[in-house]
């Protein structure tokens, strides 16, 4: 059985906001050096507002076939959208036609053409440019750290909109924090662009930056720094990030977070709160210690 000290450790983390689901996990998070965060629902709060919106095109009615097509998708960027543009969703609308492209975003049948909802990559797939006007319009957005979708029909980009998400206030200074208790390498995935993965990870603690990831490749890089003998903690928030909290040697779940992210990992943070996550590696520490 857990040693008595880890008993207590837990039992301290409890009234901490945090739950650790057994004596190994204390053990494994003393050891950890490398924490892996995914960056939407987890630095951030996820409550994505639309905050800029920039237009190539006199079709406003384009605008209604956006909000339909994002309304049949579950994606935070999709809800933000949805909520911006609700004054232009019909009361009774025939449902669309539409289809998820996995790591791009969304197309859907509007008016006998295909529209397309989505990153930079999914109007690049479907030979939509854009003008060097459009281009600096969206690394404008990106370097203020928006999250950008860009809306294209008939060959050309029509919109883009930029997407505001707030990181979580604790964060700089836990993630400070974490450094001074000697977690040696922080490290940021996300889906998202690099130019907006790297505006909110320049006011971290940030090491390290992998941006435009598809779901599978956050799993790879855990894998890829357990290769070079580190151990890793893992914190996500999503359904996508339960393969890195199954793969990593302890996976943190936010308490916020979906089903099976909670299921998944061997922490979870009750209020989704990273101070929380300061108090649980100096715990685990000091209990590992007492211990030796
Ligand atoms: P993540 O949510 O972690 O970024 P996803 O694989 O779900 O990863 O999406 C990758 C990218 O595809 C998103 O960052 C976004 O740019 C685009 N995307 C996905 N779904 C949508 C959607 N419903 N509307 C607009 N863009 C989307
Ligand atoms: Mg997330």
């Amino acid at each position: 059985g857990a040693p008595v000290s880890n008993v207590a450790g837990i039992g301290n983390g409890a009234k901490n906001g945090i739950l650790i689901k057994g004596g190994d996990v204390v053990e494994s998070l003393a050891k950890v050096d490398t924490i892996v965060f995914d960056k939407t629902g987890t630095l951030t709060t996820g409550k994505m507002t639309v905050a800029d919106t920039k237009s190539y095109t006199d079709d406003k009615t384009l605008l209604a076939g956006v909000a339909q097509i994002e309304k049949t998708s579950d994606h935070p960027l999709a809800q933000a959208i949805v909520a911006h543009l609700s004054a232009h969703l019909p009361a009774d609308t025939a449902t669309l036609e539409t289809e998820t492209i996995k790591g791009r975003g969304m197309a859907g049948n509007w008016h006998d053409n295909q529209l397309f909802v989505g990153n930079a990559a999914l109007l690049n797939d479907n030979g939509i440019e854009l003008t060097a006007d459009q281009l600096n319009d969206l690394h404008t957005m990106q370097d203020d750290g928006q999250s950008t979708v860009l809306v294209g029909y008939q060959g050309k980009l029509a919109f883009i909109l930029g997407v505001a998400d707030t990181v979580r206030p604790e964060v700089p200074e836990a993630l400070a924090a974490l450094k001074r208790q000697g977690i040696k390498h922080l490290v940021m995935l996300t889906g998202d662009n690099q130019a907006t993965a790297q505006a909110v990870a320049e006011s971290l603690s940030i090491d390290e930056v992998h941006a435009d990831l598809l779901p599978a490749d956050k799993v790879t890089f855990v894998k890829k720094f357990q290769d070079m003998g580190r151990n890793v903690a893992f914190v996500g928030d999503g359904i996508n990030d339960s393969p890195s909290l199954a793969t990593a040697s302890v996976g943190i779940a936010m308490g916020g977070g979906t089903d099976v992210a909670i299921e998944t990992a061997d922490v979870v943070l009750m209020q989704s709160s990273f101070t929380a996550l300061n108090h649980a590696v100096g715990l685990a520490k000091k209990t590992s210690a007492n211990t030796k």
